[in-house]
């Protein structure tokens, strides 16, 4: 048995009889393949097959028991990307007695993630895709904690970010193919199977041209939980008392450059009278760039997955992302996205370079890295004179690819202009409290009374008490919506209020039924909820 999983000690026999007498257990959350996670108890792997397996015996329990429709596509998404062919989990199923004529199993003693990175070498992917659903769906659940161990099932090496995955958990993570090395027959105690997409925000476009998720569901907030602590575990103290502002610009040194990027440092501090400092990927540890991001007033850098580190920047800072010619920036938002996060409070810019003069295209450069040599030449030549990348789907759109390795010689000016539009001072973190919005509750004790004046005029006299949380609140303004509505009518008169009662009289009727639906709103645009609905008879 190897040395990785022996650390706790467990009783071979015991566990052995308990898999075979109990068989695999299975309970999951989510309806639908896209939205579940599932734990099992005695969940096996099969190495030499690739594939999970499943026991059955009288004990054992499978939850969502879906028949076939487990292969319609999947059980669930073993990555954080929605419903992606290749990443599919499923097992197969054996009798428990079948266990008898199989290998002897490897009992995993760590409670276990198991899950697919989805492309470990890109570091928007990391963060992205991994290293945040991972975070929280350790959160999710309370025995993933930092004890638990991480199984990676994509096939992938470790690749060049492993550092930042080992930083999740105590345990080293483990790959596929690794765990060849453990055994032939591998039983997972207990693990967990998927990752939470709740804090996604970024479709990458396999169904329709990128941009971001319909729904988000994710805020600064819980972003800034997840980065104290990726800084706690680098070592990094997120308040340093250091008062000198400067500026990033993070370069990338081997493809999509800005050329002029000594001329670009020089102008940038002479503008915002700052320090200007340059890191890249190549040249600076992760550390050393996570320590300077995350002091910085103002981000600079070209397009591309470098960009995420903006989720270690302060409150109050501004992201610059430089967009190279005929690539426009409204169809590529994974950072503008990120930056805007409601909460985020970061300031988000995007220059683009308009000038064919100041760009350097690279036609003879292999496809992937945007050549385009290998299309035919009417095709080449649509591409070379095209002023804006279509919409496209991913990944391999030669003309997107073409124009995103581009280098650009940065229009000083330009860019100073576009920044002065939204910075207009100083950039930089203001070092600002706390600015959760909280909603107000439900208003309370809503009453009406109804008056008749003659056949023609009535008037309803409606009051309410103040919302309960708001006793504990300081709030700068607190008005009150009431909707009037006649039974039976689809529409309503709307009235904002600032006192907790009104007496309407205009185009109320005698002998009528009005439904009145009252609510809180703090500061204008924190809306609560409506109170139940109140009947008011004339
Ligand atoms: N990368 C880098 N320097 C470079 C080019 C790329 O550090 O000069 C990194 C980049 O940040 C990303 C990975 O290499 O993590 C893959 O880059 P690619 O251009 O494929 O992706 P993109 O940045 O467009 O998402």
């Amino acid at each position: 048995q190897s040395q990785e999983l022996s650390e706790a000690q467990i009783d071979y026999h015991a566990a052995l009889q308990a898999l075979v007498e109990n068989g695999t257990r299975m309970v999951c959350t989510g309806r639908m393949h896209t939205d579940r996670i599932c734990r099992f108890e005695s969940l096996c792997y099969s190495t030499e097959a690739e594939e999970f397996v499943y026991f059955h015996s009288n004990s054992s329990v499978m939850l969502p028991n879906l028949g076939s429709r487990r292969f319609q596509p999947a059980l669930l998404d073993l990555s954080s990307v929605e419903d992606h062919n290749t990443q599919y989990f499923n097992f197969v199923e054996l009798p428990a007695a079948a266990l008898k004529f199989m290998p002897k199993p490897v009992f995993v003693p760590d409670v276990a993630l198991i899950a697919n990175r989805f492309n470990p070498d890109n570091l928007m992917h990391v963060f992205h895709d991994d290293l945040l659903p991972i975070y929280y769906t350790m959160q999710q659940f309370s025995d993933l904690d930092l004890e638990a161990r991480l199984f990676f099932m994509e096939g992938w090496t470790e690749g060049v970010h492993f550092d930042l995955y080992k930083l999740l958990s105590n345990k080293q993570p483990l790959l596929r193919e690794e765990l060849k090395t453990l055994g032939r027959l591998l039983c997972f105690t207990k693990s967990y199977v998927g990752l939470s997409k709740i804090t996604t925000w970024y479709q990458y476009g396999f169904v329709q041209p990128q941009g971001p998720k319909a729904n988000i569901l994710v805020s600064g907030n819980e972003i800034r939980q997840f980065t104290k602590f990726m800084m706690q575990k680098l070592n990094i103290s997120s308040e340093q008392s250091s008062s000198e502002e400067y500026i990033v610009v993070f370069s990338r040194t081997i493809n999509r450059l800005i050329l002029n990027e000594a001329e670009l440092i020089l102008a940038l501090a002479q503008e915002f009278q700052m320090k200007t400092i340059s890191v890249s990927l190549e040249e600076h540890s992760f550390s050393d760039i996570v320590r300077l991001i995350s002091n910085a007033s103002m981000l600079v850098s070209m397009h591309g997955a470098q960009l995420v580190m903006s989720l270690f920047l302060p409150r109050g800072a501004t992201v610059v992302e430089l967009f190279p010619y005929a690539i426009n920036p409204e169809h590529y938002t994974p950072y503008k996205t990120l930056a805007t996060l409601p909460g985020m409070d970061l300031q988000y810019i995007a220059w683009q370079n308009t000038d064919r003069e100041d760009t350097v295209t690279y036609p003879d450069r292999p496809w992937d890295q945007g050549g385009i040599a290998h299309l035919d030449k009417a095709e080449q030549e649509r591409i070379i004179k095209s002023t804006e990348v279509p919409r496209h789907l991913c990944c391999r759109n030669p003309e997107w690819l073409f124009r995103a390795y581009q280098d650009t010689k940065v229009n000083i000016p330009s860019l100073i202009h576009v920044i002065r539009q939204t910075v207009k001072s100083k950039p930089g973190p203001k070092r600002q409290k706390w600015s959760g919005s909280l909603y107000p509750g439900k208003v309370r004790d809503a009453k009406c009374q109804a008056s008749v004046q003659g056949t023609s005029e009535a008037k309803l006299a409606v009051s309410w008490q103040i919302p309960w949380n708001l006793r504990y609140l300081k709030v700068r303004e607190v008005k009150y919506e009431v909707w009037i509505q006649e039974q039976g009518e689809n529409t309503y008169m709307p009235y904002i209020l600032s006192h907790q009662n009104h007496t309407f009289s205009e185009n109320i009727k005698p002998f009528t039924i009005y439904l009145v639906w009252i609510r809180c709103i703090f500061n204008k645009n924190l809306l609560g909820p409506f109170a139940d609905v109140l009947l008011c008879s004339t």
